[in-house]
């Protein structure tokens, strides 16, 4: 997946006035860059953190705030009140501001001077103005209150890791509500039929979260396959000897060189029509051989995003999610829900799918298989089949509601599973947060689906913050979940969304 760091942009706004006198906003400016310095080396921040100056005027704040929504490579404002900074200045300009804010909480001096600090002297007057933010930032935060924006607000010296680590979570999320600003989904083939849950509302898709569906009968797809010229092919199933642990038997079947066709065709039709993310079908697949399995495995892998039977929610989900999770350690994959461990000591789930899980969970070098597969009623797929490393991870599931998205999050612990030699498929076991039964129970309650995107890079944290710049709803079964309470939150959010005209 290629993402530049230098091509993406978080703006470093600093807010004061002019009664300060020009010494002073001079210091003002220095101290900024230095912090938006400091931000930009952050190895947590993974955009660029661009310094501009400080703002001591509404005609200045309105200026900047347009600029940003025209600019192409910022993707979010990171403000901060190094002084006090009268808010109605910020009226005009933050009504206006289309990109997702940031309000960093921070002081310049991480300690008070204790035996220096007074008001007697010029020095010490200026440590006061130099150090306002406990009070200049409560002024932006009322603004921000009162207009009801959707903003982060971290809090902390710019210098404490876990107040850039913050940030960078939030840069991650915003980067990924830039992206599908201008994502290209491709359809092949429709929703699975009569299944509820992966439909939804695509023009209500575009217009809150940006991203465009488009639809393609699986012809389109076959045809491109069939234009693969056998070089190719060869060349494909050779790299999959390279990167796998494959059998010779394997690698000279026809069902592999069928799933390099495949990968091959699918590959150079998403790279045509500038497609990020996809889906396939099981019940469309007229032309083709077999189901795409390795195809989507491998495609995911490189940064697609990709939901089986239509679902293109998912698709896009697990997009934003692997452009969220982007450098970050461990991966992110489609997921489902496959079946449980109910024994009461030991309750788990068991995730995986017919084929199309993203190998870049994989505790160990995948294993290139060929099996037949009982649906689809097409030849032998090929698949990559591993393990997954235990450790923290979260499963999450986008859901329309009919008035709005809902984005449902898990945090859960994937365990150590046992081999289970006659399922040849990709999979996970896991214990979701706070355990098996409440986190069900809460799940349903909420009409999360069995298809989800799921993360071992990625916190609740990264997803609390992409609904938050996206306005979608978030549910979050957490090792706090209280059934009691999730159910009222989901009755009070209906009337919220409700007063707050969902889509
Ligand atoms: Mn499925």
């Amino acid at each position: 997946m290629t993402m530049n760091k230098e091509a993406i942009e978080l703006w470093f706004v600093t807010g004061s006035q002019h009664l300060y006198g020009e010494e002073t906003l001079k210091k003002v400016n220095a101290d900024s860059a230095i912090i938006a310095g400091a931000l930009d080396k952050a190895s947590a921040i993974p955009a660029r953190v661009v310094f501009k100056p400080v703002l001591t005027s509404a005609d200045a704040i309105t200026a900047i705030c347009l600029e940003a929504n025209n600019s192409p490579e910022c993707a979010g404002i990171i403000a901060w009140m190094h002084t006090f900074s009268p808010a109605k200045m910020w009226i005009s300009g933050l009504r206006q501001l289309s990109k997702p804010l940031l309000h960093f909480h921070t002081q310049f001096n991480r300690d008070i001077p204790w035996t220096e600090i007074d008001m007697e002297t010029e020095i010490d007057m200026d440590f006061m103005n130099l150090n306002q933010s406990a009070h200049g930032d409560r002024e932006f935060g009322y603004i921000c209150s009162r207009l009801r924006l959707e903003r982060k607000v971290v809090v902390g010296h710019w210098q404490d890791k876990a107040a850039v680590d913050a940030i960078g979570v939030w840069a991650r999320a915003a980067m990924a509500a830039l992206d599908a600003m201008s994502l290209k989904i491709a359809r092949f083939g429709d929703n699975m039929r009569d299944v509820a849950v992966t439909e939804g509302n695509k023009v209500s898709a575009q217009i809150k979260l940006g991203y465009q569906v488009h639809g393609y009968g699986v012809g389109d797809l076959a045809h491109a396959v069939t234009k693969v010229p056998e070089k190719q092919v060869k060349a494909l199933v050779k790299q999959y000897g390279d990167e796998y642990k494959a059998s010779a038997k394997a690698l000279s079947s026809p069902s592999v060189r069928e799933a390099a066709r495949i990968e091959s065709g699918m590959r150079s039709f998403l790279e045509k029509g500038g497609f990020k993310a996809f889906t396939t079908t099981f019940e469309d697949l007229h032309g083709l051989v077999q189901l795409p399995g390795l195809a989507v495995q491998r495609l995911m892998a490189d940064g697609y995003g990709f939901g089986a039977e239509g679902d293109w929610k998912t698709a896009a989900l697990v997009r934003a999610m692997k452009v969220m999770a982007h450098g970050l350690k461990g991966g992110t994959s489609f997921m489902e829900d496959y079946t449980y461990h109910l024994d009461p000591e030991n309750t788990s789930v068991l995730g995986a799918h017919m084929l199309e899980v993203c190998p870049t969970i994989a505790a160990a070098k995948p294993v290139l298989e060929v099996h037949p597969l009982g649906i689809g009623g097409k030849a032998d797929p090929a698949r990559l089949t591993f393990r997954t490393r235990p450790g923290r991870a979260i499963a999450a599931s986008m859901v329309e509601m009919g008035d709005r998205f809902r984005l449902i999050v898990n945090t859960m612990e994937v365990v150590e599973c046992p081999l289970m030699p006659k399922l040849p498929v990709a999979s996970v076991l896991w214990k979701p947060d706070p355990d098996l039964k409440t986190a069900a129970t809460a799940w349903i309650h909420a009409g999360g689906a069995h298809h989800t995107g799921f993360s071992q890079a990625l916190t609740a944290e990264h997803m609390e913050d992409f609904a938050s710049i996206t306005g979608i709803e978030l549910i979050l079964i957490g090792e706090k979940c209280d059934l009691r309470e999730l159910k009222k939150e989901l009755r009070w959010n209906d009337l919220y969304y409700h007063l707050n005209k969902g889509l």
